[in-house]
């Protein structure tokens, strides 16, 4: 194993410049005048994987390819197998005014390297295929097999993903899925993200007249739709922070006593929370601290709230319609059908009628948890500690991965996300960048990681 861990060492510069090749692409999914550099980006990173020694090809599909790699296979014997899965496609760079260099001339400066798509995501799987290279390249055999699966579409929604891992479900079929593509808190919390939330989003309208009305000649003697709205979901939330909509609750995974300790490891406090998020005064439900209510516990949020006259100076009318988008955030064991149903059904039963309610659906996705105190999951904590020299902490993440209940689903695998970036490597902004730290850890983590791993199958 120490020859792994050696030649991760002496091979750095080297690595980094080729994460910079790989950098150079503007594979940006979503737009349509980079469908070449896509293909061409897909093709660099195929290539790169067979000249490590993995045996790689490029998967057309309805939209932009996935590049498939896999560590040669022995026939004779049985090995665990475990998938790496990424995306090599990168958000717009816009607005390119705000970059200090060019999105796609990759800029080192002290121990940042400077690029779109630098963390999210090209950095972060590189590292893992920087440490199958280390096995491959100094003969040490591997303990499992490995497959990777880097898309090209995951900053426009996945679309293909899913079809894909069926039709392929044959040669993915693994026992646990590694992504790298969530964060760590800060260089020194190295972290396993063991749970996500899921989502249910959905729109409603009140209508009240059939067109806006003079509010001088008709106000006072009919419902304003705005004010019936607002009300209307003014009665969601009680004082203490709890969604007021009755079942909401109902069979919400609680946190474990070990859970809440932790969350208490994690460096940062409410304090520094309440100044990073810039609000005057923190709010959440009642009983929980603010790290578990912004990632353990269910929300309503509203995200947008549009009714009325919204140009410059006034308008004396009552507005013909009131309209609201909603998310609420959902924890493990909350249905997104059951609490969508739930929320509708009261909301059509306190609606006065005075106005007519419309709800239109939107998207929604599951939860995610694999306990933290699995085997798998303790082994992923194991390899973090070596690699990084420091107790790593686990996370629960507020947001929700969708395709994470897709390998669960179609593979039968748990997720270990096991995320390399900082809170400041401006994912998705301008200037983003990826600690050369955490690439080196992350690849003697990943080298570890095998080994651990395999242990715990
Ligand atoms: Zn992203």
């Amino acid at each position: 194993m120490q020859v792994v861990l050696d030649y991760l060492k002496r091979n750095q510069a080297r690595f980094v410049a080729e994460l910079c090749a790989f950098l150079r692409f503007p594979s940006v999914s979503a737009q349509a005048q980079h469908k070449r550099d896509m293909l061409a980006c897909a093709e660099w990173l195929a290539e790169h994987c067979h000249h490590i020694g993995l045996d790689a090809r490029v998967c057309p599909t309805h939209g932009h390819p996935i590049v498939l790699a896999k560590t040669p296979r022995t026939r004779s014997l049985r090995k665990p197998h475990f998938m790496v899965y990424g995306h090599y496609d990168v958000q717009p760079p816009e607005p390119l005014d705000l970059w200090k260099s060019p999105p796609f001339a990759p800029r080192i400066h002290g121990r940042s390297l400077f690029a779109r798509g630098a963390c999210d995501n090209k950095g972060q799987h590189f590292a893992h295929l920087k440490a199958v290279e280390a096995y491959l390249k100094t003969r040490t055999a591997l303990p499992c097999d490995l497959t990777f699966v880097i898309e090209g579409e995951e900053e426009v929604g996945s679309a293909n993903l899913a079809k894909f891992l069926k039709s392929h479900r044959r040669e993915l079929v693994c026992d646990a899925v590694v992504v790298s593509d969530t964060g760590m808190p800060d260089v020194d919390h190295p972290a396993l993200t063991y749970s996500l939330r899921g989502i249910i989003s959905f729109e409603i309208t009140v209508h009240g007249p059939s067109r806006d009305l003079h509010s001088g000649i008709f106000g006072g003697a009919l419902d304003n739709p705005a004010m019936a709205l607002c009300q209307l979901l003014a009665s969601l939330r009680d004082k203490n922070g709890r969604v007021a909509i009755p079942g909401f609750y109902n069979g919400a995974a609680p946190l474990s006593a070990y859970e809440r300790r932790q969350f208490k490891r994690l460096p940062i406090t409410p304090a520094e929370l309440q100044k990073l998020i810039g609000v005057k005064k923190l709010f959440g439900e009642r009983g929980f601290t603010p790290m578990e209510q912004r990632s353990a516990r269910p929300t309503f949020e509203i995200n947008g709230l549009t009714s009325g006259y919204q140009g410059t100076g006034g308008k004396t009318i009552v507005p013909a319609w009131a309209r609201a988008k909603i998310t609420c955030r959902l924890v493990p064991n909350q249905k997104p059908a059951r609490i969508r149903k739930i929320v509708c059904d009261h909301l059509r039963k306190i609606c006065p009628p005075t106005v007519r309610l419309v709800i239109e659906d939107g998207h929604g996705t599951e939860a995610y948890l694999v306990s933290p105190k699995s085997p798998q999951a303790q082994a992923a904590l194991r390899a973090l500690r070596k690699a990084f020299n420091r107790e790593p902490v686990l996370l629960r993440e507020g947001g929700s991965i969708p395709i994470v209940n897709d390998f669960k689903k179609v593979l039968g695998a748990d997720t270990l996300l096991l995320g390399l970036g900082l809170p400041e490597d401006n994912a998705h902004s301008p200037n983003e960048k990826f600690d050369l730290d955490c690439f080196e850890n992350g690849q003697r983590m990943s080298a570890l990681l095998w080994q651990e791993l395999s242990r715990s199958v």
